[in-house]
């Protein structure tokens, strides 16, 4: 069983973290955020109060955090994971980031003889909970198969994407299916009921014909057909809009330099920030239903609104 370091103890890290102390391993967490800490504290973890105290020991060392700004501040800043982690640890990045930063972060790492993987997730929180994630792992053959028992303790799936950077690569292209599809469920349910089609009708049927796909049957955006989906919890979340908008900026961004077109993956960016821009940062990304259902209904559920698309 291994020492392990992990950083970022937020809807995700939290029960990644305890999954991997359910498995036998020695778990010191370390979060900005008290509350996040004492919660990890809760679950049977060892509390740090400083990054470096996590890093201290370790075998492995795991980062989950928002984005490329808390990446590369938590890996390369002066006592920061780089400076702090032992000698031939090797360091898992699990948050979603882009390509540039995993390779950057990685060739920082090397040069201090640290070896280290890009392992960005699919699932959710349903999937962080039970451990049945799918990691999108990047790295050199020898360092996936040293990462892989550990990320079998979170996750089902473990796929090697290619080298370093390559698992950030995949990851952005399929948020950016997700976060266009979910837009697409969201507008078939708005039309459904226009045309008076109850919910669950169309949940039933789509969900076995060509529609089906998991933005509609684990992250449905209208209450009732998935029970455990935010949509039945005040789009509690769950994948923020906020992160969604972050990884469809990514896919964007990718594109852009790439020379990929991406005009839906761009639409899908533009009605998410409006979506943000309205307050909803924070709320489930499938609650971009409430938006495109337009300002009259939202105004009914009393949700702040400053523009919404129409329908
Ligand atoms: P979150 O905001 O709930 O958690 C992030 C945690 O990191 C917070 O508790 C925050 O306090 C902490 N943090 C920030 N900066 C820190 C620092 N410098 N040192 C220590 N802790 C710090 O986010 P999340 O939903 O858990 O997502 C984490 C990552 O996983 C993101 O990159 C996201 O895109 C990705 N992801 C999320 C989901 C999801 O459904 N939530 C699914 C797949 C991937």
């Amino acid at each position: 069983m291994a020492q392990i370091g992990f950083v970022g103890l937020g809807n995700m890290g939290l029960p990644m973290a305890r999954n991997l102390i359910r498995a036998g391993h020695a778990v010191t967490g370390y979060d900005l955020n008290i509350a996040a800490s004492d919660k990890f504290a809760a679950v049977g973890g060892v509390a740090a109060t400083a990054l470096d105290m996590a890093c201290m020991g370790a075998d492995v060392v795991i980062t989950m955090l928002p984005a490329r700004k808390e990446v590369r501040e938590a890996y390369l800043a002066r006592g920061g994971i780089l400076a702090s982690a032992p000698e031939g640890a090797l360091l898992v990045d699990a948050s979603s980031v882009d390509v540039e930063t995993a390779r950057a972060v990685a060739a920082a790492a090397q040069v201090n003889e640290l070896s280290m993987v890009d392992a960005p997730v699919s699932g959710g929180v349903p999937a962080a909970e039970a451990g049945s994630l799918t990691f999108m792992v990047g790295g050199s053959d020898r360092t996936f198969e040293r990462a892989k028992p550990i990320l079998e303790a979170m996750g089902t799936t473990i796929f090697h994407a290619g080298g370093v950077g390559d698992g950030q690569a995949v990851k952005i292209c399929n948020n950016m299916i997700l976060g266009v599809s979910m837009i697409a469920v969201a507008e078939a349910f708005l039309l459904a009921n226009k045309l008076g089609i109850d919910p669950q009708t169309l949940f039933d049927i789509a969900s076995k014909a060509s529609g089906q796909c998991w933005a509609m049957t684990s992250c449905c955006p209208v209450p009732g057909p998935v029970p455990s989906a935010p949509a039945n919890y005040g789009y509690q979340a769950g994948l923020t809009a906020a992160m969604m908008l972050k990884d469809l900026k990514l896919a964007q961004e990718a594109a852009k330099v790439s020379g990929a077109k991406s005009p839906i993956g761009a639409a899908a960016t533009a009605l998410y920030a409006l979506y943000v821009e309205q307050g909803s940062a924070q709320s489930d990304f499938s609650g971009i239903i409430q938006f495109l259902r337009g300002p009259e209904k939202a105004k009914d559920q009393g949700m702040p609104v400053k523009e919404a698309a129409n329908n």
